[in-house]
């Protein structure tokens, strides 16, 4: 395999998750006999329901951790600490003022967390670590950069990130750091965030740049204005209320992660002025009503409010919508309900698709194109993407950048620099996770099809005493498909069943006669469950 890395001692990089799906970012790095985990993410499941709330990696093969670094507070980035830290419960984490703070406020992970920022520089070995500020759209987003003097290696790992080129709250990224960082070595490896490579949008409009065409609805507007982002976009949630502020709007929030965020911006100083905020809608002719849950989400605020019809956020003639998000792919039939409740209330909806409402906040390919034009690597390693995502970042490298060396790999396969160069280990296309409850438990993969057999078929129990001559039972029905109407019929098919059977009774053979019972009267067998006492 070409590669222009020199022999060296080994280092490895091993995504546990975020590479082939995006999501779950999970990355372990081996520096030496040093390991540490970039991020420990989650990743939301397909279907909603059966108690799942999220997916975590299985950390199956990690035996020993010394630290876990967490370069932002996006859940696909934190949502997995804990399963990580009742494993290591003794790895340090490191990360950033505000991701600590939301962290500590979400009572996620234990409380000893190191803070890092970009005057920091950790020893793993022979390898440091410094975070290096990127933008994004969440403060204080970090790439973790490692490098190892001795090697001449340096390592710039960027799961998510964009230039920024204003003044705001995100807009940190350096060039001129970046250069003095990784200039000295000879040898550098770059992993990026390819989120946006299929994107039309070749360079990615900064944070600031949605705030003019927002002022613009802001004082047009005659009613309310409804507005709906990831509240986590701290920067998002100052524009929206230094616009109310601006056009002297009261303004009420609906849904506990915008009052979150709201609190963690104060505490941390993003928000310093701020207009007057209630719990409490006011018909008022003009205030702005920022509400949470953008994704449409069966349980979040934006859902109850607008499709569940809470009468005090009910839209009138004059008022407006902006949903200032991005639809995450999988949620366009949860969202288009939202939007299609908007537009049939006479309500002006803007969204990305008629107005600039929202900016990305990952690197178009002219962004990934200037970082690359200003590191110089070597081999560059696609991450944070679909599997389906690579074909196409594998074809605009080689059109773009011919003479660095491409790498792709997977979940479970481990990139490994050794004293002969660069391989991939690859997996044997596996790629495990836990099933984590709403309750934080990890739910295994029986466990998850016996709730999916109760959910669609429900459940018919039947207790019955082991009486001789006089078998007495006592039996119920829980969410069967349809209503049994004739419970007479079924009480007396259980009367001769149960009669029929000689002591001791056999519970299975009478849970098969229950479900025949039911396939032959009804074409559906239910779960049975008998309970001899
Ligand atoms: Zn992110």
């Amino acid at each position: 395999m070409k590669n222009n890395l020199r022999p060296m001692s080994m280092f490895s990089v091993h995504p546990y998750g975020g590479v082939g799906q995006i999501g779950a970012n999970s990355t372990l790095f081996t520096l030496g006999d040093k390991k540490v985990l970039v991020d420990a993410g989650a990743l939301f499941p397909l279907e909603e329901g059966l108690g799942v709330n999220i997916l975590v990696p299985k950390y199956e093969d990690l035996e020993e951790l010394d630290a876990i670094i967490i370069t932002h507070g996006h859940e696909d980035h934190i949502g997995g600490i804990e399963v990580v830290q009742r494993k290591f419960p003794d790895a340090t984490i490191y990360t950033s003022n505000f991701t600590a703070k939301m962290l500590r406020k979400k009572n996620i992970g234990k409380l000893a967390i190191s803070i890092v920022n970009e005057k920091s520089l950790i020893h793993f070995g022979k390898w440091k670590f410094s975070p290096f500020y990127v933008d994004h759209s969440i403060p204080e987003t970090f790439a973790a950069t490692f490098w190892n003097e001795h090697e001449d290696q340096f390592i710039f790992f960027a799961p998510d990130f964009k230039i920024n080129t204003g003044a705001g709250i995100s807009s940190q990224f350096s060039f001129d750091r970046l250069k003095k960082m990784a200039g000295p070595f000879k040898h550098r490896m770059l992993f990026v965030d390819s989120t946006n490579i299929l994107s039309e949008q070749l360079k990615t409009p900064a944070e600031q740049e949605v705030v003019e065409p927002l002022r613009k609805l802001f004082k047009e507007s005659e009613g309310r204005i409804f507005a709906t982002f990831f509240p986590s976009n701290v920067e998002r949630l100052k524009t929206f209320l230094d616009l109310a502020l601006e056009q002297g709007l009261m303004v009420s929030m609906i849904g506990r992660s915008m009052r979150f965020f709201l609190d963690l911006a104060l505490e941390t100083g993003y928000l310093k002025t701020m207009p007057r905020v209630s719990d409490v809608i006011l018909p008022h002719k003009r205030s702005l009503i920022l509400i949470s849950g953008c994704q449409g989400d069966f349980n979040g605020s934006l859902r109850g409010a607008i499709l569940d019809g809470q009468s005090k956020c009910k839209l009138k003639e004059k008022d407006i919508f902006i949903y200032s998000a991005k639809v995450i792919p999988g949620n366009e039939k949860k969202v288009a309900l939202i939007f299609n409740k908007i537009v049939a209330s006479n309500v002006a909806l803007y969204n990305s698709d008629n107005y600039f409402t929202h900016v990305s906040g990952h690197a178009g390919r002219d962004d990934l194109k200037l970082l690359i034009q200003n590191l110089c690597p070597q081999v560059i390693v696609p991450i944070h993407t679909e599997s389906h995502f690579l074909p196409a970042f594998r074809k605009w490298h080689e059109s773009e950048f011919p003479e660095i060396e491409h790498v792709q790999f997977a979940n479970g396969e481990t990139l490994v620099v050794g004293s002969d160069g660069l391989e991939i280990e690859r997996g044997e296309g596996v790629w495990e996770f836990n099933i984590v409850h709403d309750n934080g438990q990890i739910m295994d993969k029986d466990n998850l099809r016996d709730r999916r057999k109760l959910a669609e078929s429900g459940i018919v129990s039947l207790a019955i005493q082991e009486k001789k001559n006089h078998p007495n039972y006592k039996f119920n029905f829980f969410g069967l498909p349809f209503h049994v109407e004739d419970q007479a019929d079924f009480d007396a098919y259980i009367f001769s069943v149960v009669s029929s059977f000689k002591m001791p009774r056999d519970a299975k053979l009478i849970e098969k006669k229950v479900k025949e019972y039911f396939v032959s009267k009804y074409s559906f067998k239910p779960n049975v469950s008998v309970v001899l006492l």
